[in-house]
């Protein structure tokens, strides 16, 4: 804001400055026309009176000079030679009536007339003198009159150029006074300003060209160096290792608790962390190290010439030791802790991004282990991420080929034995390996961007069987299928599920999603709340798979949301000799019931199991213990022989409910 009203400022003040400098030049100019035209006037007055002065002397001249020839001339030799005097004294005499005329002066209007009348006469008396040889001169009144006239006009005019040349000296002096006096005024009202203006904004626009490079290359809130700047200056930190023959270790670094600090403490905590990592960062680097936030809570350090693996061991564990003190804000102590991956150049990698590659699968390793520790990238992380490369490679070709097939896996009520549902489970039927389990790839396929599309391959595969069913009359319940976060994203993804549902014709009624709780607790902007609830309405069922394994607050455990609850196995697993799980299924139970919500533990591989399921009151089961996933045909087979046997579930009756 500040910046905006000061740049308005420093605008208009230019503005101002630009109409003064013109209005100073057209007052300059004016001076100077003004000037030229009165010193014209003044110079050429003064050149016509000196010109008068002139003409007056060189007649008075010719008066004398006519006069003594005259007089003198008594043979008549010098008559040609007068004669010419007087030509020139007639031509001199009407020039000087006409300089007098143009001069306004009333006094020498009154000397012109007389002069006009004194010279015709001395003229009249040279020409008679001419042929009378015998009489000396010129008439000497008339002669002694236009003398006495050219005195009086050598006098005045004389007297006159001197006062004018004085007048001129004045008017000079004071133009250059005038015109010094402008020029200060337009370096003091004009150039001062605008050469102070000219450095205040230069100096604005250095500072601003220098916050923007500082932005460019540094974390806004951390003040640490940026991504960009790191992909920026790298290859070049690689290229002097080379060169300087020495080792260079990338750290990578993730904060192991930073969610839970956002999410229980807000963002300012969550600040607070980033920054005082930040620091402790900092501190512990040398300053030929670099450190860089990536963004959100995952940093970078390069260590140069990081020495061996020992050394960058050492260092590693003093800088992890270090972020991983305790914090305290605001009177809490908070616990951040972070892990890192190490990967060493030119061990590891000889290029930037293969390095920052490999820093970040020994980051996940490091997290693996549990956290708040480092590991280096290592030969078997390697085979892993040539294997996850090729994985690509053959995703990409599988949904090419349509290689995905869909198992189904039964869901049955425990209270009578009927069929609840079906679950279609994804199975890559891969050329080389054979049956790709989907936690295999389905990860992968996610960060490749390929997961909507195997998606909404297997739902349209999973809804034609299900409508095959519907249609022959087989009884199935629902059919349940797996929706990602990706899937769910995408923006026409409910237009997708009920165009397919009315291809095949299986009814809105006999489809239920399975989502995780994470893609319920995604940020609401997408507008999954709003798709789901839209999907709801048309009558599908919506439920959250492996619950008790996520986020979700209580409060979106809603039957106005909520379908059914899946208990995850890990709590199904050894419930009948494990007490812990005994109660969370108990408790998972009770709530659903509560609520009206239905529930299904999965995971149930023996009799045991099924038992205290029973025992329990969970409503229905899928696991090992009823039926494996199986492809298409065998499910039809199974469905079709469960409908006319019913029951499959063998209980204690001692130990039900
Ligand atoms: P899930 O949705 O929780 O599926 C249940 C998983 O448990 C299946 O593994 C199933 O084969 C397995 N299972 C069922 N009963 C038992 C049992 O008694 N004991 C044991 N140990 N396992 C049992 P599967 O097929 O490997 O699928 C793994 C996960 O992959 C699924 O977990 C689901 O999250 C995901 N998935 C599978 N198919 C799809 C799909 O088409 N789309 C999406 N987005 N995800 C899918
Ligand atoms: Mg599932
Ligand atoms: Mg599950």
């Amino acid at each position: 804001m500040t910046r905006i009203d000061s740049r308005k400022g420093a605008g208009n003040l230019l503005l101002r400055i630009k109409y003064a400098y013109w209005l100073a030049v057209l007052v300059i100019t004016a001076m100077a026309t003004v000037s030229f035209a009165m010193l014209g006037t003044m110079m050429s007055g003064q050149g016509r009176d000196t010109a008068i002065v002139m003409t007056a002397n060189e007649q008075r001249e010719l008066v004398r000079d006519i006069g003594a020839r005259l007089a003198l001339d008594r043979s008549g030799a010098d008559h040609a030679r007068i004669v010419r005097m007087i030509e020139a004294y007639s031509v001199n005499h009407d020039r000087l009536l006409r300089d007098l005329a143009a001069g306004s002066d009333a006094g020498v209007a009154v000397i012109g007339k007389t002069l006009e009348r004194a010279g015709s006469a001395f003229a009249r008396s040279a020409e008679a003198g001419l042929g009378r040889t015998s009489q000396a001169g010129v008439d000497a009144v008339a002669s002694g009159e236009i003398l006495g006239i050219y005195d009086t006009l050598v006098a005045h005019f004389s007297s006159r150029a001197a006062a004018n040349a004085v007048t001129i000296g004045a008017w000079h002096r004071n133009l250059f006074v005038a015109m010094i006096g402008m020029i200060v005024l337009v370096i003091v009202t004009i150039f001062r300003p605008l050469s102070s203006a000219i450095s205040r904004n230069a100096h604005e626009l250095v500072e601003a060209r220098n916050s923007m490079a500082y932005a460019a290359a540094h974390d806004g809130l951390t003040g640490l160096r940026n991504r960009a700047f790191l992909l920026d200056h790298f290859e070049s930190m690689i290229s002097g290792a080379k060169r300087r023959g020495e080792q260079l270790a990338v750290l990578q670094i993730d904060l192991d608790g930073f969610k839970q600090i956002n999410d229980t403490l807000g963002h300012a905590a969550g600040d607070h962390v980033l920054v005082e990592t930040a620091e402790r960062m900092r501190q512990s680097c040398r300053a030929t190290d670099l450190c860089v936030r990536l963004g959100g809570d995952e940093f970078v350090i390069v260590l140069n010439a990081a020495g061996d693996t020992q050394d960058i061991n050492t260092v590693a564990g003093r800088i992890l030791k270090r972020i991983n003190e305790p914090m305290s804000y605001e009177g809490a102590t908070i616990n951040a802790g972070a892990s890192a991956g190490i990967a060493v150049f030119p061990v590891d990698a000889d290029t930037a991004e293969d390095l920052l590659v490999h820093a970040d699968l020994a980051l996940y390793d490091a997290k693996k282990r549990g956290g708040g520790n480092f590991a280096f990238f290592s030969d078997e992380l390697r085979r892993e991420l040539e294997h996850r490369k090729q994985l690509e490679v053959d995703l990409a070709r599988a949904i090419e080929a349509g290689a995905f097939d869909v198992h189904f896996q039964p869901q049955i009520s425990l209270g009578d034995g009927t069929v609840a549902g079906v679950e279609a489970l994804v199975r890559w039927n891969h050329p080389d390996r054979g049956m790709v389990a989907p936690n295999d790839f389905i990860p992968v396929a996610e960060k490749i961007g390929l997961m909507a599309t195997i998606g909404r391959m297997v739902i349209r595969k999973a809804i034609a069987r299900a409508a095959e069913w519907h249609r022959e009359g087989i009884e199935f319940g629902r059919l349940a299928v797996n929706i990602s976060g990706t899937e769910v994203r995408e923006p026409d993804f409910s237009e997708f599920l009920f165009e397919a549902l009315a291809e095949f014709g299986l009814p809105p009624t006999k489809l239920s999603l399975e989502i995780v709780e994470s893609v319920i607790l995604d940020d609401d902007k997408v507008g999954i709340a709003s798709r789901l609830r839209k999907i709801r309405a048309a009558g599908v069922h919506l439920e959250l798979d492996d619950f008790g394994t996520g986020y979700a607050s209580l409060s979106h455990v809603n039957p106005n949301e909520i379908d059914r609850l899946k208990i995850d196995r890990r709590f199904v697993q050894n419930i009948d000799d494990n007490g812990d799980n005994t109660k969370i299924v108990k408790a998972i139970t009770e709530l659903a019931r509560g609520l009206g919500i239905s529930i299904i533990a999965e995971g149930a591989e023996t009799q045991e199991e099924l038992n205290q399921l029973v025992a329990i009151g969970c409503e229905q089961v899928q696991g090992y213990s009823i039926a494996y996933p199986m492809p298409e045909a065998e499910a039809g087979d199974w469905l079709r022989v469960h409908a006319a046997s019913k029951r499959v579930v063998s209980l204690d009756a001692k130990r039900r409910a």
